[in-house]
């Protein structure tokens, strides 16, 4: 894979390199990043399965997406973070190789996701990833998280994926960005996985929530930074703008081990996502499904919209 920059400014804030893979030859770009919450391990696992197939597979599916599109997989989006498996990152003294240290005389922690924000950009890898997408300018971005341990409370069955983004398609913001075309191409891109992968094996779908009936509404969040078309430091004069989802698979490296087994399919599980995907992506199918089948996503009515702009809002 390529450090996406060699020269020091685009190493994260303990110095680690930070990699992106392209793969295809496509004039249309696809952003797809993981791990950017380092104790969430599975966006790397799997991106660097799907990386290997999309490569090398002779399947006329994987032929067209090559062909169309030129995808940048950013499989470590925090690699300090995911050394110390923690959500955060935490800000560097490159002199003393210590940690910054806040007024309290803890060390200054990050949540990178929270870090695409005028006030932001705190850590030197949101500098380098910002400074990257407006080069790189992505038609659509993937992000891959993990959520906590989730039940369907009619069915009782474990929910092994969430769908949804940082921005609630139906809330207060993203409904009137671009007159309304990433809350339609959320809806779409969130149902076609749902439509692909949904009872395949073990996986079990359902929209994301932060808890019964509340869904993000956050602006620092990267891909909402994107779909809002954040300029910051005049990096972004076009206002250059692309939607975006998030997988959430459930447990993370604080649920404790899940075991090797379960590790393997929830791999697979964001394998199939990201290949369903892409290839509806490449056909047109997102394009052509109908935004309502957003509401038959199974999900709890939503009540509130948790924010970092403007605390908790009532739906
Ligand atoms: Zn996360």
């Amino acid at each position: 894979m390529l450090p996406v920059r060699s020269c020091a400014e685009y190493l994260s804030e303990q110095g680690r390199e930070l990699y992106v893979a392209q793969v295809g030859t496509g004039t249309r770009h696809l952003w797809i990043q993981g791990r950017i919450h380092g104790d969430e391990p599975y966006g790397l696992d799997s991106l660097m399965t799907v990386l290997r197939s999309l490569a090398s597979s002779g399947s006329p599916t994987y032929r067209q997406i090559r062909e169309q599109f030129t995808i940048h997989f950013i499989p470590v989006y925090n690699p300090d973070g995911s050394e110390m498996n923690t959500r955060t990152t935490t800000l560097w003294d490159e002199t003393t190789n210590q940690p910054r240290l806040g007024a309290n005389g803890r060390p200054l922690t990050v949540d990178l996701n929270r870090d695409w924000a005028v006030n932001g950009f705190r850590a030197r890898e949101s500098r380098a990833w910002y400074e990257y997408w407006t080069m790189v300018k992505p038609e659509y971005a993937l992000d891959i998280h993990h959520q906590g341990m989730k039940v369907d409370r009619t069915t009782g069955e474990a929910i092994t994926l969430s769908l949804g983004v940082s921005l609630a398609p139906g809330g207060p913001t993203l409904p009137g960005i671009r007159g309304g075309e990433y809350d339609v191409l959320t809806r779409q891109m969130a149902g076609h996985v749902w439509q692909q992968v949904d009872h395949r094996g073990h996986i079990t779908t359902d929209r994301y929530d932060v808890g019964e009936g509340v869904v993000i509404d956050i602006h620092g969040g990267v891909v909402s930074a994107m779909m809002m078309g954040l300029n910051w430091n005049g990096l972004n004069p076009t206002g250059h703008s692309n939607a975006a989802i998030f997988f959430e698979t459930s447990g993370n490296t604080r649920d404790g081990s899940l075991g090797q087994k379960a590790r393997g399919k929830l791999i697979q599980q964001n394998m199939l996502g990201v290949e369903a995907w892409l290839s509806g992506l490449a056909t047109g199918a997102v394009q052509r499904l109908d935004p309502e089948i957003w509401e038959q996503i199974p999900h709890d009515p939503v009540q509130y919209y948790f924010t970092d702009w403007g605390g908790t809002i009532p739906a």
